[in-house]
């Protein structure tokens, strides 16, 4: 008897939102309970109290010392979450809220799950990124807890046999210890593409499915395919139909990896497949893939951890390097998109109900001028101590005034302007815009959330921001089409374009340029070489009369089959 046998259940498909593509079919495996939470009320006498406090102390001083070592063998973006993860063990508020309930009288197990609760509910109410932290949180708290009981670390179980894991979510401290050989899937019922577990996964290339609904009636030793680019967590597949699924994706994948570039149709219509960089040492990562320059430079996202501004000659380093990696490509450079999900603090953001709505992108320059004119600066200076004239680019524009007085600050010094459609009121007077700039970027991460009025970081709104909602869809269509009227170029540098069929849709609507992350590009690449410019147009034609995303989806597939 087979196992999908033993466990005697219909096929069914959940979905959920794709977080890391690839295609994977094995049984499950499900993490061990954790610590059950300690509710006592009986208080600690007085004269214990000390020594409550003590061992909470040295417990969460084991904690992190364990998170640090774990970091100390991990590389990349898993040795980052983990020291993350350790200082939040070892973090001063956190201990300084435990501390105060065992002053009076609560037992450390107690006091620990208590002030866990406080900054959980903090930053689940913060939302976006901080909410994603919650799962780190209550880690590093069920981690403090088993050690002041004397119990084992909480964690996964190490298969004997590649596996698929399902959680409710998954610590980051247990994916980073993940071995891809053994766990070959992963699928779990909360978390967002941004979520810790989906960014370690991503690095160690093992498919993976988040916020997967019903996910939770799945017994552990049931037969599963994980699908990580459709979103899908298929029970008791066909094995046939699962190893053929598996055999395909490895196919794509080599055929992914033969592909040499430069970015075309099968029948030869330029498309420019480029890199989104956040640093020099991202734009150089982007030279071991055949993208033919950076499409997207998000100069914010080095200035995170900033208290002030960088200098001019800093900034000026900086830019250098990017530009240094592609001395002889397009290079588009976009201004600070401070504000939002990526503050920087001295941006000075006024205290805001709603900053994704609030002063934001290109709105902080247009309240202080002096930011955008130094970054300006320190981008000429760049530029020209190589002899070179980047494009540079504005996030966030939502009137023709906006872009016509960021064009002329960015010509003023020789420098080539365009600007980001992210706004629904924008991409509407795309061509009004366009007459203004020599091209366009479509930031379909921001304008899917804005079309949809949908936060683009909320799992729960996920069906909503999707770039193929057709509403989505007719107003990239709009832009693009600006683009070939005034034959100007317009390209795609959100998520969307990391999309292999998407991108072919993009193409037909007249799309110059796809911008995507490093990992993407191959794929998007070979892809796009795979069909011709007349399918990829009747595929553009096909989901504009679509009225949902799934619809859409299966209107390009049906003119792209192969896809
Ligand atoms: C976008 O919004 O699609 C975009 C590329 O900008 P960011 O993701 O940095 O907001
Ligand atoms: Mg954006």
């Amino acid at each position: 008897m087979t196992r999908s046998q033993q466990v005697a259940r219909p096929v069914a498909v959940l979905r959920g939102t794709p977080a890391v593509p690839g295609v994977a079919a094995a049984p499950a495996i499900r993490p061990g309970p954790r610590m059950p939470v300690d509710i006592r009320t009986d208080l600690v006498a007085e004269s214990d109290r000390a020594s409550e406090l003590e061992s909470l102390r040295s417990a969460s001083d084991v904690v992190a010392r364990r998170l640090r070592a774990r970091a100390g063998r991990a590389s990349g973006a898993a040795a980052e979450v983990l020291a993350a993860n350790a200082a939040m063990a070892a973090d001063r508020g956190w201990l300084a809220a435990a501390e105060e309930l065992i002053a009076v009288g609560r037992p450390a197990t107690v006091a620990a799950g208590a002030a866990t609760d406080r900054f959980a509910d903090m930053f689940t109410k913060l939302g976006g990124l901080m909410a994603e932290r919650v799962t780190d949180l209550r880690d590093v708290c069920d981690r403090v807890v088993a050690e002041l009981a004397g119990a084992p670390e909480p964690g996964i179980p190490t298969p004997a046999e590649p596996s698929i894991l399902l959680a409710d979510d998954l610590a980051p401290a247990d994916t980073a210890g993940l071995d891809p050989e053994l766990v070959v899937g992963l699928a779990t019922s909360l978390g967002g593409p941004t979520s810790h577990t989906a960014i370690i996964a991503r690095q160690l290339g093992i498919p993976c499915v988040v916020a997967v609904a019903g996910l939770d009636e799945i017994p552990a030793g049931a037969d599963i395919l994980v699908d990580g680019s459709a979103g899908t967590v298929m029970v008791a597949p066909d094995p046939d139909m699962a190893s053929h699924a598996v055999a395909e994706y490895r196919a794509v994948t080599a055929r992914n990896a033969a592909w040499n570039g430069p970015g075309s149709t099968a029948d030869g219509h330029r498309v420019e497949v480029l890199a989104n960089v956040q640093d020099g040492a991202g734009a150089r990562a982007a030279r071991h893939t055949q993208a033919e320059g950076i499409g997207l430079f998000r100069t914010e996202l080095c200035f995170l951890d900033r208290e002030s501004e960088p200098s001019i000659d800093e900034q000026t380093r900086i830019y250098g390097e990017v530009l240094d990696a592609y001395p002889d490509a397009k290079v588009v450079i976009r201004t600070l998109d401070a504000g939002s999900d990526k503050p920087l603090r001295f941006a000075q953001h006024p205290d805001e109900a709603n900053p994704a709505l609030g002063v934001r992108g290109i709105r902080i320059a247009t309240r202080d001028n002096g930011i955008l004119d130094r970054q300006l600066d320190a981008i000429a200076a760049a530029a020209a101590a190589r002899g070179r004239v980047p494009l540079v680019m504005a996030p966030m524009i939502a009137t023709a005034a906006e872009a016509r007085w960021f064009a002329t600050r960015v010509r003023a010094r020789d420098l080539i302007p365009g600007v980001m459609i992210e706004v629904p009121a924008a991409a509407l007077l795309a061509e009004t815009i366009l007459r203004d700039v020599d091209f366009l970027s479509i930031g379909t991460n921001d304008l899917t959330q804005y079309t949809m009025a949908a936060d683009r970081m909320s799992p729960e709104l996920a069906t909503l921001t999707d770039p193929w909602q057709p509403a989505v869809l007719a107003l990239v269509a709009r832009t693009a089409a600006a683009g070939t009227a005034l034959g100007k170029p317009v390209g795609v540098c959100g998520e969307a374009a990391a999309d292999p069929l998407l991108a072919c849709v993009l193409a037909g609507f007249g799309i110059t340029s796809l911008s995507a992350a490093a990992s993407a590009i191959a794929a998007v690449g070979a892809t796009l070489s795979s069909v011709t410019l007349d399918d990829c147009r009747r595929a553009a034609t096909a989901v504009l009369s679509t009225a949902a995303p799934d619809e859409a989806r299966a209107a390009a597939r049906s003119i792209l089959p192969h896809v």
